[in-house]
């Protein structure tokens, strides 16, 4: 049972979700309509640069939030030398801007945010035990979102790395996302325009070898990106989505859930997506795992997955530059079909 001092702490509540950073503070802010939520974070949301932060134009504008950005009409992307691109609309943030944003909308629709760590859980008798300063609690629970970002499980090494900084300056590419493909790996560099003069630099790798940081030193150097360097930040991209995202009264949801597509990296399109059939599923208590691996958005990312898998085996095995050649390809593709 949780001590009384825990119930003060830690108000009961309908719904508990863990991790309050893009995935656990749009589906509070969801779940409000249903009935009472908590969040946790062991952080505060909005200090810490995840990402860069680009989101589809149309999931942007249903999150309802205003926050300064750019508007990108573009995708270029250069791959073996040679430049392609297509018209596509997307909006670029600060993500640690978008993230306290969201949260707002959370804390706005109801929900209380507490900092506090998760430790553990005890599915058996719906107990999350956590650590808020130096003292660890356990607290009731009577549904429980883990939405605390990528977990690595043990003999599951499929996953990629990525790292961003923001920078002062002007990116040449102001009305684009731009891409260039790596030459030894599998994974890209990207620029983005960000608000207030700045760009957003990275480098992510999607096989099982990390980037190489003198790479991105020298892709810096060749696009004349020298800057100060205001914030670094990055993390791990899953590569597989979890087939079981509900078990009892848990359930796991945005990188927790692998709710990337492989090829690309990209993720907060596809949590903004799924946030409403989440809370929906989990506030009428509706077979979430019925619903989610029979979406269209499960089913891309799957095949994403096992496309990704085929890609790294074949460059492993027999032809190098094979991720590099179907950027391109897609590119010219996505080119036409758009004209
Ligand atoms: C460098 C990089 C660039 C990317 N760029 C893009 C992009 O441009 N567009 C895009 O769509 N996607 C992008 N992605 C993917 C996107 O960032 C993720 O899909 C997204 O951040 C997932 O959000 P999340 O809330 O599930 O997880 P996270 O953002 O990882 O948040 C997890 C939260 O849980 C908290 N937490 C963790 N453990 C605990 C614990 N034990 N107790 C309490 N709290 C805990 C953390 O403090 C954090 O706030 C990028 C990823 C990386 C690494």
């Amino acid at each position: 049972m949780p001590d009384a001092d825990s119930k003060s702490f830690f108000p009961e509540s309908d719904f508990t979700v863990i991790g309050a950073s893009f995935a656990g503070s749009l589906l509070a802010s969801k779940l409000a309509r249903y009935g009472s939520v908590v969040l946790f974070d062991k952080a505060q949301p909005g200090i810490r640069l995840k990402c860069a932060g680009g989101i589809r134009d149309e999931e942007f504008e249903k999150l309802e939030i205003e926050i300064p950005h750019v508007r990108v009409n573009n995708i270029i992307i250069s791959a073996g030398g040679k430049t392609s691109g297509f018209k596509s609309g997307y909006v670029v943030a600060d993500r640690r801007v978008l993230d306290a944003a969201i949260l707002e909308k959370a804390i706005a629709s109801g929900a209380v945010f507490q900092k506090a760590e998760y430790i553990s859980h005890d599915p058996g008798k719906n107990i999350v035990k956590l650590r808020h300063g130096m003292k660890t609690s356990d607290a009731a629970y009577r549904k429980l979102i883990l939405a605390k970002g990528f977990v690595q499980k043990l003999g599951n090494s499929f996953h990629g790395t990525s790292y961003v900084e923001i920078i002062g300056g002007q990116s040449k590419y102001d009305d684009s996302l731009y891409f260039k493909i790596l030459e030894n790996q599998i994974g890209y560099y990207w620029i983005f325009p960000l608000p207030d003069g700045k760009l957003n630099v990275g480098i992510g790798s999607f096989s099982k070898t990390p980037f190489s940081p003198s790479d991105f030193k020298r892709f810096k150097e060749e696009e004349n990106i020298n800057g100060e360097v205001v914030s670094k930040g990055g993390g791990r991209i899953p590569m597989r989505p979890a087939i079981a995202v509900m078990k009892g009264d848990v359930c796991l949801f945005g990188d927790s859930a692998g709710m990337v597509l492989p090829l690309n990296g990209e993720g907060l399109r596809y949590i903004s997506r799924m946030s409403g059939l989440w809370a929906e599923c989990i506030a009428e208590k509706k077979n979430l795992n019925f619903r989610w691996v029979s979406s269209r958005t499960f089913a891309r990312l799957y095949a994403g997955s096992m496309v990704m898998q085929i890609i790294i085996f074949m460059e492993k095995h027999f032809r190098k530059g094979l991720y590099s050649f179907l950027c391109r390809i897609g590119a010219s593709v996505r080119n036409i079909i758009r004209q």
